[in-house]
């Protein structure tokens, strides 16, 4: 599985459907290209790292598998079901906002700046979501918000409001945040980079956390070692295109392409 053309293996279980497929997918703004024909597939339960230098496409593809934006050619879908679209009549439809809202809620996204509601506490950032779109009464939702707080290890931070946290818990609110609609599939993009050295350490914690209890992730990130610890896939994109993806043993340790080679030289 070492290009992008490779057929997904047949395992057991090949029969349910993927968490996410990405066919095909061209994606450009004016005449600059930023998707030339990513395919991917990440399997229920498995945690996906995806690498490439600055510009390559990485947050795009992220912002692609959410639909916040759509492509000009290509389709994503999530547990089988297209995203944005619908099938009417052999043709497919646009759907309307309000259902991709509710796909989109089906899809935790995790951002490199955290993006915490400033005038919420910190329980009622992670309570609002499933409070708004219906899932859970208030109450409810702020339990399970004091639940996923002590999984990320701030049980005691429910009150503060996140100016009052370092940029590391600031994250671990996120990825509760991000939980608490129980997505099929969590998003990362680049959950650590805007943190101080000594907060990254925390942050990688909680998800490889996730990633060892079987929630499905795929993580955009510069952290080598930790693609190496936590992923069952590492894809290398470059230009708009997957250049290799493979068990973290194949793409890190014996790189089939020069490109890829020369980005791990430069991030190890
Ligand atoms: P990465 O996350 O790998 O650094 P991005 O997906 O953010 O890369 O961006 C890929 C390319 O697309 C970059 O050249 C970037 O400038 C361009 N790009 C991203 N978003 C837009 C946009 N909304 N309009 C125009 N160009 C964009
Ligand atoms: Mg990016």
């Amino acid at each position: 599985m070492t290009t992008e053309t490779a057929e997904a293996t047949t395992a057991p279980g090949a029969s349910v459907p993927a968490a996410v497929e990405v066919h095909d997918v061209h994606k450009w703004y004016g005449a600059h290209r930023v998707l030339d024909g990513v395919n991917l597939t990440v399997r229920p339960g498995e945690v996906t790292v995806i690498l490439g230098p600055s510009g390559s496409g990485k947050s795009t593809l992220l912002r692609v598998i959410n639909h916040l934006e759509k492509p000009e050619i290509g389709h994503v879908s999530i547990n089988g079901e297209p995203i944005g679209v619908r099938r009417h009549g052999g043709r497919l439809r646009e759907l309307s906002e309000r259902a991709i809202l509710t796909q989109r809620s089906r899809i935790g996204f995790v951002f490199q700046n955290f993006n915490l509601f400033p005038h919420l506490t910190v329980l009622d950032n992670i309570a609002a979501a499933p409070v708004a779109t219906g899932k859970l009464s208030r109450p409810a939702a702020q339990e399970l918000a004091r639940e996923l707080l002590d999984r990320v290890g701030l049980a005691d931070k429910a009150g503060a409001y996140p100016r009052q946290l370092s940029g590391g818990q600031q994250q671990r609110v996120a990825i509760a945040r991000a939980l608490a609609l129980r997505p099929g599939v969590i998003l990362f993009d680049e959950p650590t980079s805007a943190l101080d050295p000594e907060l990254v350490g925390e942050v990688l914690a909680v998800i490889k956390d996730l990633a060892t209890s079987g929630t499905t992730l795929v993580i955009v990130t510069h952290e080598v070692g930790f693609a190496r610890e936590v992923a069952d896939r590492v894809v290398f994109i470059d230009g708009g295109r997957i250049v290799e993806q493979g068990p973290p043993a194949e793409v890190l340790d014996k790189p089939q392409h020069e490109r890829t080679r020369d980005f791990l030289s430069k991030v190890l």
